[in-house]
């Protein structure tokens, strides 16, 4: 009695384990062969980048060129045959739409000189073609700013800029060397905090007075109304771009544009030689009545019964920054993920659940998009509980850091998905892919998600010239490595696959 009630337990305790292992640690190799083979012999991976680079052009948050970058992924979905197909509101947007419709500026004393120059989003325009004198505003004391008063009305003004050029003596573009990735897989050391200096009396006064001298002479810049306002963004000719705190229905504010270190380095020091600088510009900027903010979602249906109301989602941000399609940033995020289903429905693979592909909108401006997503249908943050989609959600897999090919992935402090991980990405080895971090990334959509409690990931990309390239005029088509996009889309719709057939729920971190 006593012996077969213990054989009975030694196989309940190994029957169990072996249960457990088989779910949560399942590969399905036929499956894994299936997508690699349609992920390279029928990759549309370039046919993506052209239709999300060259032709949707940039696509800055609610701007025009935002809708035409979501008209064309749906037109993809639809043409791929995804389902459910939509525009889904995700926020307001404060601001409104913007778009630049025309970019001139060059030096035209002392002698002429081309710029490549990238206006402040959402500031204004100048009153058509212009050349107006450069004005230095060299303030350095309340004293100083009536020397202004009444000088700078129409023209173009720049205040002096302390950014110095250093050359990078490290390669434009790298990969992890294997080194690397091993330390990513442990935490990284702790590093002693230096213990905070209390500021002196005189420290703290200093910058209390500093800081009002800069808001004294960003004022004046203001009533004064320049034409236009330069400031310095940029090395190698290359500006790039950011914008303006500005809200809808406010007027517009005064035409900001940025020029690269060089360009505003070389007026700069010519003004501070006593040599008169002019500058014809012109600059069209477009401020638009729309107000809201879209993710672009696609489904391939779950076929179990039981579990298909339950989704697995791949995303990544469909905005850009203006001045080039962002490429790196993000467009190759959103070609892998549409890619990754695509593969999925060619091979008919038949997912549990319901796979997701969200295009999220307004990244750029404090990822609106996931966050908007994540307060409509997973989490009531009034209330602070969740809502009915919170335990239908399976597992977010986000990709935003550029073009590389996938290396692994960050677990966001998630021990139980690291098991999982490992096994899910073990088909990878020759890809060089399986690397399961404990460390967590942040900066991109998943955060969204991981803010409520639930698990979202981002791949751990090979960085290659990312730094250089994202938000600048030049994160274009040539920006994008179609091989490793390939190996990207063929990893992602992996995972997605594993994570909608599993008989449990994905591990969740404790909240
Ligand atoms: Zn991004």
């Amino acid at each position: 009695m006593r012996i077969r009630k213990m054989l009975l337990l030694a196989l309940v305790l190994t029957v169990i384990p072996s249960v457990a292992f088989s779910q949560l640690f399942r590969v399905y190799t036929d499956v894994v062969d299936k997508i690699r083979s349609e992920g390279t012999e029928n990759s549309q991976i370039e046919d993506l980048s052209f239709w999300f680079t060259d032709y949707s052009g940039p696509r800055l948050t609610a701007s025009d060129g935002g809708d035409r970058g979501n008209e064309i992924a749906i037109r993809k979905m639809e043409e791929y045959g995804f389902s459910n197909v939509r525009l889904e509101y995700a926020r307001n947007f404060a601001r409104g739409g913007w778009d630049n419709l025309k970019t001139y500026a060059a030096m035209t004393k002392p002698y002429y000189t081309a710029f490549s120059a990238n206006p402040v989003a959402w500031t204004g325009s100048t009153p058509g073609p212009i050349v107006s004198e450069v004005i230095l505003v060299d303030i350095q004391s309340p004293e100083d700013i009536e020397k202004y008063r009444g000088t700078l009305r129409n023209k173009i003004v720049m205040r002096p800029s302390n950014a110095t050029y250093r050359p990078n003596f490290n390669p434009l573009a790298r990969r992890f060397t294997h080194e690397q990735l091993e330390s990513m897989t442990r935490m990284p050391e702790q590093r002693q905090q230096a213990p905070r200096q209390q500021q002196t009396p005189e420290q703290r006064e200093r910058i209390m007075s500093q800081r009002a001298l800069n808001q004294a002479i960003n004022d004046l810049i203001e009533e004064e109304q320049p034409a236009v306002i330069l400031r310095s963004s940029g090395v190698f000719n290359v500006p790039r771009a950011t914008g303006a705190r500005y809200t809808q229905g406010n007027p517009e504010p005064t035409c900001q544009v940025l020029l690269p270190i060089e360009a505003f380095g070389r007026m700069q020091r010519l003004l501070e030689n006593g040599i008169p600088v002019e500058m014809e510009m012109e600059i069209t900027n477009k401020f638009n009545d729309n107000n809201t903010i879209y993710n672009v979602i696609g489904e391939i249906p779950g076929t179990d019964p039981n579990l298909r109301d339950e989704v697995v989602i791949i995303g990544g941000h469909i905005d850009s920054w203006h001045g080039a399609p962002g490429a790196a940033d993000n467009a190759a995020g959103c070609i892998v993920m549409i890619e990754a289903a695509r593969i999925l429905l060619a091979i008919d693979a038949q997912p549990r659940r319901t796979i997701k592909v969200a295009l999220w909108g307004g990244e750029e401006q404090g990822l609106h998009g996931s966050r908007g997503y994540v307060e409509q249908f997973l989490w009531d943050s009034d209330n602070g509980e969740p809502r009915p989609g919170y335990d239908k959600f399976q597992i977010y897999l986000n990709m935003d850091n550029g073009t590389g090919r996938y290396r692994g992935i960050y677990s966001q402090g998630n021990e139980g998905a690291m098991e999982v991980f490992r096994a899910w990405l073990s088909p990878f080895a020759d890809m060089e892919a399986t690397t399961v971090s404990p460390r967590g990334t942040g900066s991109t959509d998943h955060v969204a998600f991981n803010a409520v409690g639930l698990p979202g990931f981002q791949f751990i990309q090979d960085p290659i010239e990312y730094g250089r390239g994202y938000h600048t005029i030049m994160d274009t088509y040539e920006r994008l490595l179609m091989d490793d996009l390939r190996q990207n889309a063929i990893i992602t719709a992996s995972l997605a696959y594993h994570a909608a057939m599993l008989n449990e729920r994905f591990p969740r971190v404790e909240r």
